[in-house]
């Protein structure tokens, strides 16, 4: 017993023998100070790298809320971060004004791509369904990574394998696009293999594109998004 109570007053090895003598509440107690006296004394301790190594380490558990704040569960609370403004609503970070290993670990998931940022929100790929983040204000069909197309952007067409410039993204489906023929792009045979969902992106041809034969002069078609691969894509595959 007294052995036990000894050992307990070493830091570190007390939590050892906390079902030890009639003094269970205090060490208990003593217990908990030692833990929350360690966290603290971490705290004071450590400096950044430290700190972003528990970030990266520790278990917790990240959820973006509407608001564009942050839910933060780990083993000791759940708090709230707000990446935006720099805050969480921890000790650490409230009485410290630290940037605390929550906040580290919303920013880091919001830079690895693994969140969304504060001014975004989850949205799904119209064309493959995958999710991807949007500005918080955004409308009108969202689209991955991979399908997602900017004007200007160079894409080969997977049919024929030529190369177009993308002149818009438009808000219309493939079976709902009509071409100057008056026909709905998904009922082309060569569109036959692509999703009559997806958005239609509209391109002009490059070969024919020159000094005095502009993107706004061309003649303008549409396509459903899977169709057209990112040129810089082709390249990276490989193949
Ligand atoms: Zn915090
Ligand atoms: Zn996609």
């Amino acid at each position: 017993m007294t052995r036990s109570r000894d050992a307990c007053a070493q830091p570190g090895r007390g939590r050892l023998y906390t079902d030890g003598s009639g003094t269970d509440s205090s060490e208990t107690d003593s217990s908990e100070t030692d833990s929350s006296g360690t966290d603290s004394s971490e705290t004071d301790d450590e400096n950044d790298e430290d700190r972003s190594r528990r970030a990266r380490r520790e278990s917790m558990t990240v959820f973006p809320l509407r608001d564009r704040r942050y839910l933060v569960d780990t083993a000791g609370g759940t708090y709230i971060v707000a990446l935006d403004v720099g805050t969480c609503s921890c000790p650490n970070h409230e009485i410290r004004g630290s940037r605390c290993k929550h906040l580290r670990r919303v920013a880091m998931a919001v830079t690895e791509g693994a969140l969304p940022a504060p001014d975004e929100r989850v949205s799904v790929c119209a064309v493959c369904g995958v999710e991807t983040f949007v500005p918080l204000t955004a409308s009108g069909p969202h689209l991955c990574a991979r399908h997602g197309f900017a004007r200007g952007d160079a894409v080969r067409d997977r049919e024929t394998g030529e190369t177009l410039i993308v002149t818009g993204v438009t808000d219309e489906r493939a079976d709902e696009y009509r071409t100057d023929e008056g026909r709905p792009v998904d009922e082309y045979p060569t569109n036959a293999e692509y999703g009559a969902h997806e958005p239609v992106i509209e391109a002009v041809y490059a070969e024919p594109l020159g000094p005095t034969h502009g993107v706004d002069d061309a003649r303008r078609y549409g396509f459903p998004a899977s169709r057209l691969v990112s040129i810089e894509t082709t390249v990276e595959t490989g193949t």
